[in-house]
């Protein structure tokens, strides 16, 4: 294996699936200019595990876009439709742990059997609706038994053999150190997905594999996947991989006070450029 990058060292990670806009360049910008500043590494990582969607003239627009931003980042870049021998190494680490099972649940049998949630329980965590644990008890002894089926982390078995974790947090809304207890987990994530039948992963799955292979120090990453790191953190524990400090950076808003999403086309980087403005305009509208 080469040698990991040492000290500071960060990534931008975005899927191929649409145009970047302007909330993306924020994320690159903010991840690029923290890296430069603490004398640190900037990586780029293309998150394709979701095949249907992803095109190889979006991937071609990401260089262009983050290359006229002023980015620069080393080569070859990571792209994770590459990595799946490593996620199902660590599926299958799991698994022969005994903390894997496999779920055959469509959307609408979880849907009715938490029909009738428990007074203040929370119906959604960061994983989507709280898996009320049909299929828990189908353990696999290797990824490769899910056959066509999903694969779910059972977190109570988990949590067997983990104490309480903990992550530091540098960002402006959750700045501090975050405690992740086996309760709270329970309550409000439920039992993660950790491979979809379709792509023999998960984005939960795949982030920590390959956050833990590029030797990522500082996550730098918008503030909607704050709650999605307790699941990282668990999964990084148990794979005995270092947890990295964490930044959630604020989400870039349009007029209206809504976040930007891929549909936002009309905030398209390339938008802009073509409409003649430059690089610090850009870096102007988001705030940097
Ligand atoms: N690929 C994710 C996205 O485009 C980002 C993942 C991450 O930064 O952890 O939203």
């Amino acid at each position: 294996m080469p040698s990991l990058p040492k000290g500071f060292v960060t990534r931008f990670a975005p899927s191929p699936t649409g145009p970047l806009h302007l909330g993306h360049a924020y994320s690159a910008c903010l991840a690029h200019d923290m890296a430069q500043k603490a004398q640190g590494q900037f990586l780029l990582r293309i998150e394709d595990i979701d095949q249907s969607r992803a095109r190889p003239h979006w991937e071609a627009q990401i260089y262009d876009d983050l290359t006229w931003l002023g980015l620069s980042w080393p080569l070859p870049v990571m792209r994770q439709s590459d990595q799946m021998p490593r996620y199902h190494a660590a599926l299958d680490q799991l698994a022969e742990w005994g903390l894997i099972y496999r779920c055959t649940c469509r959307r609408r049998d979880i849907e009715a059997a938490s029909a009738a949630p428990q007074e203040g329980a929370p119906a959604f965590g960061p994983d989507g609706r709280i898996y009320p644990g049909t299929c828990r008890g189908h353990t696999v002894t290797c990824a490769a038994e899910a056959a066509g089926a999903a694969l779910r982390l059972d977190l109570a078995r988990a949590f067997d053999r983990l104490g309480d974790l903990h992550f530091t947090e540098t960002g402006p809304r959750h700045a501090g150190q975050h405690k992740i207890t086996r309760d709270a987990a329970l309550a409000y994530i439920g039992d993660p997905v950790l491979a979809r039948p379709d792509m023999g992963t998960s984005y939960h799955l795949s982030v920590v594999v390959d956050d833990a292979a590029q030797g990522i120090s500082h996550v730098i990453r918008g503030a909607d996947l704050f709650e999605a790191t307790a699941i990282h953190v668990i999964l990084q524990s148990l794979l005995g991989y270092p947890v990295p400090q964490y930044h959630h950076h604020a989400l870039i808003r349009d007029a209206d006070g809504k976040r930007l999403a891929k549909r936002d086309d009309a905030r398209a980087i390339a938008l802009y450029r073509d409409a003649g403005h430059t690089p610090a305009d850009i870096r102007a509208m988001v705030g940097l």
